[in-house]
C-alpha cells in the first residue's frame, strides 16, 4: 500500500498515511489539530538518499 504525505493548512504539521491508491484523493484529518483542511504532497523517490532514520512523531 503507497504512503501519502499531507500537510495540514491549519497547524502546518505534515504527516503520512498509507492508504490505496483509489483512496488517495480522500481528505485526510490531521492527527494534530484534528482539521481536515489538509494537502496532499507530492511523493518524492530520491535515488541518491543514505538516511536510514525515519522519524515518527510521538504522539501521546
Ligand atoms: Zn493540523
Amino acid at each position: 500500500m503507497p504512503i501519502y504525505e499531507y500537510k495540514c493548512k491549519n497547524c502546518l504539521n505534515s504527516f503520512e498515511v498509507y492508504k490505496p491508491i483509489n483512496k488517495k484523493d480522500d481528505k485526510e484529518k490531521c492527527p494534530i489539530c484534528e482539521s481536515y483542511e489538509t494537502d496532499r504532497l507530492l511523493s518524492q523517490f530520491s535515488s541518491n538518499s543514505n538516511m536510514c532514520n525515519i522519524s515518527y512523531s510521538s504522539g501521546g
